[in-house]
């Protein structure tokens, strides 16, 4: 910013300019006096030019005393004034030394001389002008002094030559101090220029520092950017829509195998690197973006100049004008090649398992139809000997066909499972929904698990309110779940209680408060121990306890029941600890949504 230099008078430095030129000026005031009296020293008695000469001397001597005063407390801004009264004072009184003992010299010389002495206040006053000028009035207290006296002088005389000498004299003395007040002004002018001058280098130069320094800043920033962007290996660049030139960084440069320093190039060139197969739609996609203005991201491969492959994802956004028309996108371009590639293996690894877990559905779905079919003839087998050998009286034979049939039920209870979960697996479960009222459906429920719940001692109570209404669901996988659950707790408990809960409520926790039948199935037998609470869902998954020999079981039933109560949009927990007895409760939605009937569940 360039200072003010406003009104300023540069008093200081022209009282110092003054100063330093009065050294050159003071020989010359000694010469010229010496001259004056040499030449009056035969023309007058003696001691008149040597009084003459003394006189001039001690006044010079008065402008030496106040230059040594002068150096030894140089001028400044604020003490210049005074500076410049004490110059006008000595400058005063020099002035008149000179002006005053010229006239005395001149009254007591012959005319001749007198001319000379005139001529040497003329020179004295004119050789003044250029240094004591910087301050005009500095001049005026010298010169009018030096000359004005002498005028006066020859004016009196009255002759024709000596008013000649005395208007010459004045028109000498007017001209001077006409041009001493220009030079000031000049100075004045010079010295403001000059220190505006001096302000805008100054300027200047602070703002070429700046420069440099933000420049340095830029450069360093420039290099974190490319960096980071060679990290990440993420590159970024601008397109020109108006122009078509597209300035790239030098990381974008390098994903596309281009030059690290490579010049802007046209959207064209960007579309020829992508490969044959993607350019169409990303074409599109960029076009699409750019007409409707607004930000897009899309994946597509490249082929390198070096024959490579590269797999991209591009994220850009667009810049307007002020009339909406779209003039830049800025964007940037990540290298995703490694990430494509592992997730293209992932597809194919999970493809072939999908594919595989079908097979081999599809294999036991296949298995269980056939096993099932020679197992029923076996079954039914064993009880018709069983029935002959009672009729024949022939005991011995009926423990092993109780044993045949035993182990054949359970085959086929195995197997019936196997096809349930392959058929799940595989997708091919559906769901038949149909309202059924609670009370009579439980009532049946128990009829059918009485025997084999008080099998093994145990109490069965069977505790539900009158009004529980009914339910819309697929009643025959309801059935099951509970067959499984009833007999589950059955087979785990021995002279204990089981207890099967169904009640309705309304889950608080949920907007809307979205009801639910629940069921829950209690007994108080060997329970689970917690390291196996999270497994027994599981399909094959069986508890320690559970593995104990003397327990049947496929590991298959609660499996089951998990997939089956997902399908009608319900869920199964369990609560146990063991030698506590457990708690399996099945909560369901009292009417099963369109979606879960449509959706089904697919086993893990
Ligand atoms: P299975 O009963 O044929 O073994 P399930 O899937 O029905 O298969 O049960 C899985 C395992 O969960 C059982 O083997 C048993 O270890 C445990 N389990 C299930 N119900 C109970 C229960 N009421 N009490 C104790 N353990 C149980």
């Amino acid at each position: 910013m360039v200072m003010a230099v406003g009104n300023r008078t540069f008093l200081a430095e022209r009282v110092q300019l003054i100063f330093s030129d009065s050294w050159a000026s003071l020989p010359i005031n000694l010469i010229n006096a010496g001259v004056v009296a040499l030449v009056h020293r035969n023309v007058l008695p003696l001691h008149v030019p040597l009084i003459w000469f003394l006189f001039i001397a001690s006044v010079v001597g008065l402008r030496v005393a106040l230059y040594l005063w002068y150096r030894g407390a140089p001028v400044s801004e604020a003490n210049a004034p005074v500076w410049a009264r004490r110059l006008m004072v000595v400058l005063a009184v020099t002035g008149a030394g000179w002006g005053v003992g010229g006239i005395v010299v001149m009254s007591m010389a012959p005319p001749i001389y007198q001319v000379l002495i005139a001529f040497v206040l003329g020179g004295m006053a004119a050789g003044g002008m250029p240094s004591l000028s910087r301050i005009f009035t500095a001049y005026l207290v010298f010169a009018v002094p030096v000359l004005l006296p002498a005028i006066v002088y020859f004016a009196y005389q009255g002759t024709e030559l000596n008013i000649s000498v005395a208007v010459m004299g004045t028109l000498l003395l007017g001209f001077l101090l006409a041009m001493g007040r220009r030079q000031e002004a000049n100075i004045v002018n010079y010295m403001r220029t000059a220190e505006e001058n001096r302000n805008l280098v100054q300027d200047l130069r602070r703002e070429i520092a700046e420069r440099e320094q933000a420049e340095t800043r830029l450069r360093s920033r420039e290099h974190t950017l490319a960096r980071a962007q060679r990290i990440a290996q993420m590159g970024s660049w601008e397109w020109d829509i108006v122009n078509d030139r597209i300035t790239s960084s030098r990381e974008n440069n390098r994903l596309f195998g281009r030059d690290r320093d490579a010049p802007p190039y046209s959207y064209d060139t960007v579309l020829q690197a992508v490969d044959p197969e993607d350019r169409e739609r990303i074409n599109e996609i960029i076009k699409n973006a750019v007409a409707e203005g607004r930000a897009y991201s899309c994946d597509y491969r490249i082929r390198l100049p070096d024959g490579g492959e590269r797999v991209i994802f591009e994220q850009a956004d667009i810049t307007c004008d002020d009339d909406g028309r779209v003039v830049l996108v800025t964007g940037i371009n990540l290298d995703i090649t490694d990430r494509y590639r592992a997730q293209e293996r992932l597809r194919g690894a999970m493809h072939e398992a999908e594919a595989a877990s079908e097979a081999k559905s599809q294999f036991l779905a296949n298995m269980s139809h056939e096993l099932r079919t020679p197992l029923n003839a076996i079954i039914g087998y064993s009880e018709i000997l069983k029935e002959d050998a009672l009729e024949r009286g022939e005991a011995s034979f009926i423990p092993d066909l109780d044993r045949i049939n035993v182990a054949g039920r359970h085959l086929l209870e195995l197997i019936n499972d196997v096809l349930d979960l392959s058929r799940i697996e595989a997708g091919r479960t559906e769901l038949f929904l149909e309202s059924v009222e609670l009370l009579p459906f439980l009532d049946e429920v128990v009829v059918t698990v009485q025997p084999l719940v008080s099998a093994n001692g145990n109490r069965f109570t069977l505790d539900c309110p009158a009004d529980i209404g009914e339910i819309c669901t697929d009643v025959t996988k309801l059935r099951q779940i509970l067959f499984n659950l009833l007999s589950n707790a059955a087979k785990f408990t021995e002279n204990g209680e089981i207890r099967l809960q169904v009640s309705r409520f309304t889950d608080a926790a949920k907007a809307g408060g979205a009801e639910w039948v629940r069921f829950a199935v209690s007994d108080t037998g060997i329970g689970i121990a917690p390291e196996d609470l999270e497994t027994v869902f599981m399909a094959f998954e069986r508890s320690e306890a559970g593995r104990a020999s003397r327990y049947d079981g496929t590991g298959l039933g609660l499996a089951i029941c998990r997939y089956y109560c997902e399908m009608m949009g319900g869920v199964i927990s369990v609560e146990s600890g063991a030698e506590k007895g457990s708690t399996f409760t099945v909560r369901l939605p009292p009417t099963v949504r369109e979606d879960e009937r449509a959706g089904g569940v697919r086993a893990e």
